[in-house]
């Protein structure tokens, strides 16, 4: 699997913890931090520290795990550490984790001392296939999904494979929506390959092709100006759906399995709305109820559940703006979706 090339930086799928440990010894930077979670620290620091203990001038900063912790105070936390560490300009910040560490973690790079270095080194599926590529860093507000950000490009993004293995089979299905999402908007032929492939362990091939299929729309349009919004498909009403579940339910949703709901929505509206066909429909709601459990989407939730859409940062003129599909493979941007629009489709999803 070769190396794939981003916007300025390299995304490296072979020996990638050596081409890390080779970035590192090229000697450009003073010091080099380690932002693990709690959990990234026992299952993924280890293989690393292996690789690096020949090197002396690294710290490890540590945060608890959880999008719970994707917000300011975590971030100033980090910020502290950097500043008792004594991290200069020319420091480097290496992310080793899920999409909070490299949101957070890059996000916290991207502003320390108006930004150092960072790369990511991603170690959930989801991380792998979408955070970590695409240059988006951020935090949380209020349980406001990645309202305070900026657009900064890693230095290079090193994806291990092998840290998979101790990711929990509900982690792997949170980042396997997004690879779902990136053949429902963009290719026809990747979708039914997922379709055919054994998806709790998705291989390594997959997740190659699913990054290429990201890069390349990253690369086309970095900042979201028209086609980087066909990776908002299933965003709008699963990112609502997931905050409401945040705050609500004693056990929350992943990001996927709120993003596999928002697509089943969202396709449903793409039928009334751009052409995606009954069949097709029926398809992506086979697979994508084959492989998530259903959630029971409470009718009492609606109205909050849509307030918290009308706070989303995509919205334009504050309308709701949907990424929907004119067939599997092909997305369509931009619809403005009304109120009944969307409760029709959480229905549809709830069967009420
Ligand atoms: P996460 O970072 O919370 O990781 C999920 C869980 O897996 C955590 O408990 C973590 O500690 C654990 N974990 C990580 N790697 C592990 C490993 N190898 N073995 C065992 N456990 C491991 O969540 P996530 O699903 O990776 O990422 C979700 C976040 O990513 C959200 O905040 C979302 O907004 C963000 N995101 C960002 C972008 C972007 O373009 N920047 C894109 C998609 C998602
Ligand atoms: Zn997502």
């Amino acid at each position: 699997m070769n190396t794939i090339y981003s916007d300025g930086y390299p995304i490296y799928f072979e020996n990638s913890l050596d081409e890390l440990v080779k970035f590192i010894e090229q000697g450009k930077y003073s010091r080099f931090f380690v932002l693990c979670d709690e959990h990234t620290s026992v299952h993924c620091f280890p293989k690393l520290q292996e690789k690096i203990s020949h090197i002396d001038n690294h710290d490890l900063i540590e945060v608890s795990a959880g999008e719970e912790c994707k917000n300011i105070d975590f971030c100033i936390g980090v910020w502290k550490m950097l500043i008792d560490f004594g991290a200069d300009r020319k420091a480097l910040m290496i992310n080793l984790g899920g999409g909070v560490i490299t949101d957070m973690g890059g996000f916290a790079a991207s502003t320390y001392k108006r930004g150092i270095d960072f790369v990511q080194v991603p170690t959930t599926l989801l991380s792998q296939v979408d955070a970590s590529v695409g240059g988006k860093t951020g935090i949380d507000v209020d349980s406001v999904k990645n309202i305070i950000g900026t657009f900064t490009q890693p230095k290079a993004v090193f994806i291990d494979y092998d840290f998979l293995s101790t990711l929990p089979e509900r982690q792997m299905l949170s980042g396997l929506a997004e690879m779902l999402k990136h053949g429902l908007i963009l290719d026809a032929a990747y979708w039914n390959q997922l379709k055919a492939a054994d998806l709790t362990h998705p291989p390594a091939e997959l997740i190659h092709a699913s990054v290429i299929l990201k890069n390349k729309v990253v690369l086309e349009d970095p900042t979201e100006q028209n086609i980087r919004k066909s990776l908002n498909f299933g965003h709008t009403i699963g990112h609502a759906i997931e905050t409401w579940s945040l705050t609500n339910d004693r056990n929350p949703l992943t990001h996927g399995e709120a993003i596999a709901i928002g697509m089943i929505c969202e396709a449903y509206i793409a039928n009334k709305r751009t052409g995606l066909s009954d069949a097709e429909l029926a398809e992506i709601e086979t697979v994508i109820n084959g492989l998530y459990p259903h959630y029971k989407l409470k009718h009492e939730a609606y109205e909050n559940i849509y307030s918290i859409m009308l706070k989303d940062k995509k919205n334009i003129d504050g309308k709701i703006n949907c990424t929907l599909l004119d067939r599997i493979g092909q997305f369509n941007i931009d619809n403005i979706c009304t109120k009944e629009e969307i409760f029709e489709a959480m229905n549809h999803y709830a069967g009420h």
